[in-house]
């Protein structure tokens, strides 16, 4: 069945997005600590499709072998993954690009591997500054991106985005679908 990753640097709001878009505020639980996803998890949504929560990178206070390590565990995820349809990677609304973001975005075009980019904590800006925040993080894309990739202006603690996220993810899902019976 199709999976869909998301990923981002720690503290970006990935546990929130991934509790707004499952509704199950207990699976993945939050923290204000950086670092606390270690690990990849499964979330099986609707019985059609696998929201796949990896670790997040960019840690700050983490020594260089465990930096190297998780790099390491991450590309062994995008270079096995067979049903991964697309990845997601977060942003901080508020934030300039960051190269650690821009640079994983190259590495996933390498790859060959489609992604989204989900700007997160919208609701700490006003919709001008949303605008003006977005319109920048174009611009600096398409510097190096012929196509902007699709994306998602989310808040989870407005709940707002949740819609956008998952109705692209079904429609993709279906598109599925239709060329295997094709
Ligand atoms: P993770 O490390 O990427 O999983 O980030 P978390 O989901 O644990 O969130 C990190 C911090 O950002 C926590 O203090 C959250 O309460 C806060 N946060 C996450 N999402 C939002 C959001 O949409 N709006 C606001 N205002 N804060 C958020």
């Amino acid at each position: 069945i199709p999976e869909y990753a998301f990923i981002g640097r720690s503290n970006v709001g990935k546990s929130s997005l991934i509790n707004m878009l499952t509704d199950r505020k207990s699976l993945a639980k939050t923290s204000g600590r950086p670092g606390k996803t270690q690990l990849i998890n499964h979330f099986i949504i609707n019985d059609t499709w696998y929201l796949v929560d990896l670790p997040g990178y960019g840690y700050a206070r983490v020594s260089k072998t465990s930096k190297k390590a998780f790099q390491k565990f991450i590309t062994n995820y995008f270079e096995q993954r067979q049903q991964l349809v697309s990845a997601f990677v977060l942003v901080d609304i508020r934030h300039q690009p960051q190269i650690i973001d821009l640079e994983f975005m190259q590495y996933l075009g390498e790859k060959g591997i489609p992604f989204g980019i989900v700007f997160t904590k919208a609701d700490k800006l006003k919709p001008k500054a949303i605008e003006r925040h977005v319109d920048d993080y174009c611009q600096e894309l398409l510097k190096t991106w012929e196509e902007l990739p699709p994306y998602f202006i989310t808040s989870s603690s407005k709940k707002m985005g949740q819609d956008d996220v998952l109705d692209f993810i079904e429609a993709t899902n279906e598109e599925i679908e239709a060329l295997k019976n094709d």
